[in-house]
């Protein structure tokens, strides 16, 4: 897969893309802490995800949670923790795959996406009749909560994110994405949270999987986790990698300038949602 990350600020039109063979990714599930397993095929309808034989596809009309994690669902069957695996897929260009969860959970992995973009880039790409057509965002389109907000405006690709946290290691971090280097930029980069709110979740029945080997633990002025950082702006960093994988619900490469201040799952699929509305009639 030699173009694997694509310029998705150059993009215009893109083959669809599967991956070459079938593989399975295996580990633990974050919420129930029990073992997880997904096996990723190819496919030509889209990014489809399946589940106690239900096919849910990847479409921010199909989100039903967005509270701690992205969630699909359909007829009473929920996937959650779509977001890291979407946004790998973004990283490689993949726009077409079956995604077949054993059990109940999509493994956390490292709680980056980086274990799925390495082992999607060993089973290689194929490209697939067809091609997908950016949407181009034509009008600012903006969704917000309070100070929180996240915004699609004309231009070539690019995401600016703002994070800012009264925690003095996480504090304020602003990156600037272009689009290029997800593999080394944005992939490695882990989910995080704050010690007392790993305690509240896990005496409320959630994260029961989340460990220090799939987060980034912070307690205070320190990082729990022996190893440290993987970037010191680690933090700002992963919220782009969900930002991507949220937005790749759309199916199709934005051509948009986007920013995001403080923003979360919610407000990110309810962008995609607007989005989805203010271009589904261009065939998409
Ligand atoms: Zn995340």
């Amino acid at each position: 897969m030699t173009n694997a990350h694509m310029f998705h600020n150059l993009v215009v039109t893109m083959r669809r893309r599967t991956l070459g063979h079938e593989i399975l990714i295996e580990g633990v599930g974050l919420h129930k802490g029990g073992p997880a397993a997904v096996s990723i095929q190819p496919g030509s309808d889209g990014i489809v995800f399946v589940k106690h034989g239900l096919r849910i596809p990847a479409s921010p009309e199909n989100v039903v949670d967005t509270r701690l994690n992205t969630t699909l669902g359909k007829s009473g069957v929920a996937v959650s923790t779509i977001e890291h695996l979407m946004s790998c897929l973004w990283g490689l260009s993949i726009t077409d795959c079956e995604l077949k969860i054993h059990g109940e959970e999509i493994p956390v992995v490292d709680g980056s996406a980086l274990p799925f973009y390495t082992r999607i880039l060993g089973a290689g790409a194929e490209e697939l009749p067809g091609e997908v057509l950016p949407i181009r965002v034509r009008d600012l389109i903006r969704v917000e909560d309070g100070e929180s907000f996240v915004e699609a405006a004309p231009g070539d690709f690019s995401v600016t994110y703002e994070i800012e946290f009264p925690n003095p290691v996480i504090g304020r971090q602003l990156y600037v994405y272009d689009g290029s280097n997800y593999d080394t930029q944005i992939a490695p980069a882990r989910t995080f949270g704050l010690l007392s709110d790993v305690e509240k979740m896990r005496s409320a029945g959630l994260a029961l999987g989340g460990s220090l080997e799939n987060a980034v633990v912070v307690d205070g002025g320190k990082v729990l986790n022996p190893e440290g950082l993987r970037f010191p702006d680690e933090f700002i960093r992963h919220k782009i990698l969900d930002l991507l994988g949220d937005l790749w619900t759309l199916g199709a490469p934005l051509e948009s300038r986007i920013r995001a201040y403080k923003a979360s799952h919610r407000l990110h699929i309810a962008l995609a949602k607007k989005i989805h509305e203010a271009y589904r009639q261009e065939g998409r």
